[in-house]
């Protein structure tokens, strides 16, 4: 998560998205046409509650034997002639994947989409041992020739336009490759089409691949990935060495337990009954080197977190993203991290700790509507998360609010406390401020102070 550091608080980073019109229209257009598709395949499916129970019952059950099923797949893996290695952090991770790439001797790889690795910035890592680490996927070719970020855990330029993608192509890919053609129109068969040309190149010259995975099988080591485009097929199968990069959350079990995966997630992400292209490797194939990197970074101390460790659960579908009425107004970059809405708001805390303003000021980024929770395929309770993250900020010395609850418990607590408190606040309400003095304008910031009524329901219910 290191392309993000720096990054100010999230009341900060998405002030000036709310006021980006443009920005705000590309995000409603595409969050509502995708999770439209969504609700219509997910009305379609009689036993939807029963699959989403059971998608998490299965990830509760392999977190609390994570230690078994990992040493299981590890087993099945090298069984199977791939080689296993164990990544403790982000930095790790990338020592083993740079230094695996540097003894193939190549100094090009081509990546299918992929979180874990841009969670640990491998692309960087690359790029200063001398790397060209090249995108595969549409979407995050958008994102690296823009030089951008992603803000979207499914559709990483979801913030960008055909215009925009347009000016991106023909002013950026040249210096990547084939450029784009002069006359390039910008709808979306012309686009693709370009990209197609371009990347073509590049899966043919590639002797390094490298991947994620959305599901690893620990009774066999097989790893899963499921995909759109074929792109990342193409990587998966033509280069010589292929390195994976997994979180050690990402297991099931057995293939029993895929089945039920198959089901949830692509109908959760596309919104399509079965995604285009699935592909499935177990170890190496011939003629065919494979790596496979366990990567932790922060996920045992999720997992120790007896409230915050269901967001393991998490298939990175998105659909609580396309749902979300913070995310759809402040869009992915505000979160600043690779993980934005609200899975976000509880994965990234956690993974990185409250280390500073943006991580302590992501639990407060959502309305608590509850629409993450109702779509989510394994049934994360993220606004149960968010409240249980709020209190550790609050906890840890969130000084103000902890003040203003105190003085409001001592308020609450008594009868004749609160009398005075509503009779002043009655009498008063026409001179409410509509933004707070000192440390509590980081209250009113983000919201209107509500003007007090005129009488409280006692004084109200008195008169009856
Ligand atoms: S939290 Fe749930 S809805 Fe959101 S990306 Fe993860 S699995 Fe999908």
């Amino acid at each position: 998560m290191n392309a993000f550091v720096g990054m100010p608080s999230f009341p900060k980073a998405s002030s000036k998205s709310v006021s980006d019109a443009q920005l705000r229209h590309n995000l409603r257009k595409a969050t509502h046409t995708i999770r439209a598709k969504r609700a219509l395949v997910v009305d379609e499916q009689p036993d939807w509650a029963a699959l989403r129970s059971a998608g998490a019952a299965i990830k509760d059950r392999t977190l609390r034997h994570l230690d078994v099923y990992l040493e299981r797949l590890e087993e099945a893996v090298t069984a199977a002639g791939g080689t296993v290695h164990w990544a403790a952090d982000a930095a790790e991770a990338n020592r083993i994947v740079t230094g695996l790439v540097k003894a193939t001797g190549e100094t090009e790889v081509v990546k299918v989409k992929s979180m874990a690795t841009q969670e640990i910035d491998l692309n960087s890592a690359l790029e200063a041992e001398g790397i060209t680490a090249y995108e595969t996927d549409l979407a995050e070719l958008i994102v690296q020739l823009g030089d951008d970020w992603p803000s979207h855990i499914l559709v990483p330029a979801i913030h960008r336009n055909r215009a925009e993608i347009r000016e991106i192509f023909l002013s950026k890919m040249a210096a990547w490759g084939r450029p784009a053609p002069a006359d390039l129109k910008d709808d979306p068969r012309a686009l693709a089409d370009a990209a197609r040309l371009h990347l073509r190149e590049r899966f043919l010259s590639a002797r390094v691949g490298i991947s994620g995975a959305n599901f690893a099988v620990a009774e066999t080591g097989t790893l899963v990935v499921l995909e759109s485009e074929g792109n990342g097929r193409m990587c998966l199968t033509l280069p010589e060495t292929l390195i994976s990069v997994v979180g050690i959350e990402k297991i099931v079990p057995t293939w029993q337990d895929l089945e039920v995966f198959m089901q949830l997630l692509p109908r959760s992400s596309t919104g399509e009954r079965m995604n285009p292209y699935t592909s499935m490797w177990t170890g190496a194939t011939e003629g065919q080197t494979f790596h496979l990197v366990l990567l932790d970074n922060g996920r045992t101390s999720v997992l120790a977190d007896e409230v915050g460790r269901q967001a393991l659960r998490c298939i990175r579908c998105s659909a609580c993203l396309n749902v979300c009425p913070v995310y759809e107004r402040a869009g992915g970059h505000a979160y600043g991290s690779v993980y934005p809405g609200p899975i976000g708001a509880i994965l990234t805390p956690q993974l990185k700790g409250m280390a500073g303003p943006l991580e302590e000021s992501l639990p407060y980024a959502s309305t608590l509507c509850g629409a993450c929770y109702d779509v989510c395929p394994v049934a994360i309770n993220i606004p149960e998360v968010l409240l249980d993250l709020r209190s550790k900020v609050v906890t840890r010395g969130h000084h103000g609010q902890r003040l203003a609850m105190g003085a409001a418990r001592r308020v609450l607590d008594s009868p004749r406390w609160l009398a005075v408190a509503q009779n002043s606040a009655g009498r008063l309400r026409h001179w409410t401020p509509r933004r707070l003095p000192g440390p509590l304008s980081a209250w009113s910031d983000t919201r209107d102070v509500p003007r007090p009524p005129k009488e409280s329901f006692r004084q109200w219910w008195a008169t009856r």
